[in-house]
């Protein structure tokens, strides 16, 4: 199968309100190009060094978001061109973004990564630390970041039930957050990857983050 038409048999299966970011990490440019050609515009990548010269060699009107961990000393590279940052899970990241997006005269927008697997492997903040964050008045202080939404991962499971109640847990902490929180333009939750965006999309996601099915494994 062609880079094109898998893409084209996804996008034809996700609803509307269901943005496909196309994630690239590891494959060549020439992949990436085929997929911009059947149209793609939004490629997610997990290495800022990886981005950033990709985001040099092709068109400019893409948008480029930051799926993996990030570290605070490279934020400096992709602040002067990423349109979001998916897996934000510190004040202290939040902080450094904020900085060097008031140096690039921008705003940058992100999302909080909350932990909802059973993995030790993944990052990300529980319930109470992201209610921390968002009240804290460190945060209210940070004009150049906007928080749009929230990003997690599920476990690696073949349990398909175990992958649905983490799913449904960060749809219900979104949920509260939109309820008692006043943030704008929170609207996004970043969840499903090939194997499991439908079952994503079934509770709740708005944004799904797929690699192996559009370009093939890795
Ligand atoms: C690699 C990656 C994906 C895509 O995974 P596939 O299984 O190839 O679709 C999605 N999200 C994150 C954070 C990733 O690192």
């Amino acid at each position: 199968m062609s880079i094109q038409s898998n893409l084209n048999t996804i996008k034809a299966t996700l609803p509307e309100h269901v943005t496909l970011v196309a994630v690239s990490k590891t494959k060549p440019v020439s992949d990436l190009m085929q997929a911009y050609e059947a149209g793609q515009r939004i490629f997610g990548e997990n290495k800022i060094q990886e981005m950033t010269e990709k985001w040099e060699q092709m068109p400019k009107d893409i948008q480029w978001h930051m799926i993996g961990h990030v570290q605070s000393n490279k934020v400096k590279f992709m602040a002067p061109y990423v349109t979001l940052i998916h897996g934000v899970d510190s004040l202290k990241l939040l902080q450094e973004i904020n900085k060097q997006a008031l140096k690039n005269n921008r705003t940058i927008d992100c999302l909080l990564q909350i932990y909802i697997a059973e993995e030790e492997s993944k990052f990300g903040l529980d319930e109470n630390e992201l209610n921390e964050l968002l009240t804290s008045a460190e945060f209210k202080e940070l004009k150049n970041i906007r928080i749009l939404g929230l990003m997690g991962m599920a476990t690696f499971t073949e349990d398909q039930n175990q992958i649905k109640k983490e799913f449904t847990h960060l749809k219900s902490i979104f949920d509260s957050i939109q309820k008692s929180q006043d943030i704008k333009d929170f609207t996004i939750i970043s969840m499903g990857m090939s194997g499991d965006y439908q079952l994503a999309i079934e509770c709740g996601s708005t944004m799904v983050r797929i690699g192996s099915s559009i370009f093939g494994g890795r």
